[in-house]
Order: C-alpha cells, then sequence, then structure tokens
C-alpha cells in the first residue's frame, strides 16, 4: 500500500510552543521536523553566506527575506527525508511564503493536510520566552521556572551549556510578537478559508498540549 505524505503546519507567535510541539509530533507520526529558525541558526553559527545575512534580521526579530528562506527550505523539502511528509514550525510566516509552499508542495503532488495553530495570550508569551534556556548542542529546550534543568545552567540530556537566544531578550520580543500580529496571523483566515485549520490552547503542560494536538490530527484525518 502507498501511504500519502502527511504536511502539517504549527503556526502560532513565537514562545507558543511550536519548536517543542512539532518535534513530539515528527516524531509521533514519522514526519521531518523542519524548523527555519532552527535552519537560519544553523547557518548564523557557521557562518555561511546565507547565515551572514540572514543574522541582521534575526537579531532585530525581522523576518529574514522570503527569498533567502525560501530557497533554504526548497532544498530540504527535496531531500529524502521530507519524502513521508514534514512538521513545519516557523514556516509559512506570511501570506506570500504560505503561497510559495503551497506551489512546492504541489509539484510533489502534495499540500499543507493540516494546520495547528497554538494559541497563547501575549502577556503569558513575555514570560515563557525571557525565561527560555536552549542547549545549542542538542537543541533541548528548558525554563528557568516552569521547566528548569537538574542543574542550573547544564543541559540533562546532554550535559552541553545552556544559553538564552539573542532574540529572546525583550526588546527584541516585542519586536517578534509585533511581526507576529502583522504578517503571520493573517494565515489563520488563509487557511481557515480552505478548512485546515484546527486551533488549540497553548497554555497547558507540554503533555496536555501535545494530547491535544494529537486529538486535533486524529479528527482532521478521520
Ligand atoms: P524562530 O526560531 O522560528 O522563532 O525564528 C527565529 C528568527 O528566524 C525569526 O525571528 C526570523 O528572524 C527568522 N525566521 C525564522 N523562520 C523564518 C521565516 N519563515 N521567514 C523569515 N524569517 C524567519
Amino acid at each position: 500500500m502507498v501511504t500519502r505524505a502527511l504536511d502539517v503546519v504549527l503556526l502560532g507567535p513565537p514562545g507558543a510552543g511550536k519548536g517543542t510541539q512539532a518535534k513530539r509530533l515528527a516524531a509521533a507520526y514519522e514526519l521531518l521536523h523542519l524548523s527555519t529558525g532552527d535552519m537560519l541558526r544553523d547557518e548564523v553559527a557557521r557562518g555561511t553566506e546565507l547565515g551572514r545575512e540572514a543574522e541582521s534580521y534575526m537579531k532585530r526579530g525581522e523576518l529574514v527575506p522570503d527569498e533567502l528562506v525560501g530557497k533554504m527550505l526548497l532544498a530540504r523539502l527535496h531531500s529524502q527525508q521530507a519524502a513521508a511528509g514534514c512538521a513545519f514550525d516557523g514556516y509559512p510566516r506570511n501570506t506570500e511564503q504560505a503561497k510559495l509552499l503551497d506551489g512546492l508542495l504541489a509539484e510533489l503532488n502534495r499540500r499543507v493536510d493540516i494546520v495547528l495553530y497554538l494559541n497563547v495570550p501575549d502577556e503569558a508569551l513575555l514570560a515563557r520566552l525571557t525565561g527560555r534556556r536552549s542547549c545549542p548542542a542538542c537543541g533541548a529546550v528548558y525554563h528557568v521556572a516552569s521547566h528548569p534543568p537538574r542543574t542550573e545552567g547544564v543541559c540533562d540530556a546532554c550535559g552541553g551549556a545552556l544559553v538564552q537566544r539573542p532574540d529572546d531578550r525583550e526588546e527584541v520580543i516585542r519586536e517578534r510578537l509585533r511581526v507576529y500580529h502583522e504578517a503571520t496571523s493573517p494565515l489563520l483566515s488563509y487557511y481557515q478559508a480552505r478548512g485546515a485549520l484546527r486551533e488549540v490552547p497553548g497554555t497547558g503542560s507540554q503533555d496536555e498540549v501535545f494530547e491535544l494536538l494529537r486529538q486535533a490530527m486524529r479528527s482532521s484525518r478521520a
């Protein structure tokens, strides 16, 4: 039996938990976790031309130009690991990117099957993002108050030194939220119009939110 690829988009403001939940969904449904933020941070860390170009936008909390992100995405989408489908995390970020994604998937005889919208109010996001710490070595994410590592500043999973993302400082967070409301939130009606949008409250524990996402996936595929 040939199973069709499954492509899922996680939408939501910065700090809604898209990265954490996208990783879990990708593992549960055997999808490629495709995070444009992680890919860009990797380009910056490796000092590539793309990374150097992207860095100034990222530092300010602005969107990296569509063309740069699109090229990066295209390569990943055509890789063998993406053949069974993807959990898109942080892409698309505006209507132009959503249209590009539709086109790229159509070339592969695929489409955005489900859009999971993690809804978290702005007040909760600031506290989440300022307390977020991550491990550059293995990608694990912690929070100083709600999900602290066993030893302060040290990754439970690999022993790496935890860092605060440079764009998780308060003034940059405010800009990222502004960009989200202006550029990204119109995507809610874009996907709602085609019946693909499923809204899930993102305010519970990681396990609770994951369970709600699984329910939304089940009801969409029924
Ligand atoms: P994220 O990890 O998804 O919060 O992304 C961190 C930063 O990377 C964003 O604030 C943007 O500067 C950049 N970025 C990530 N994904 C995109 C995208 N799809 N389009 C443009 N910029 C992006």
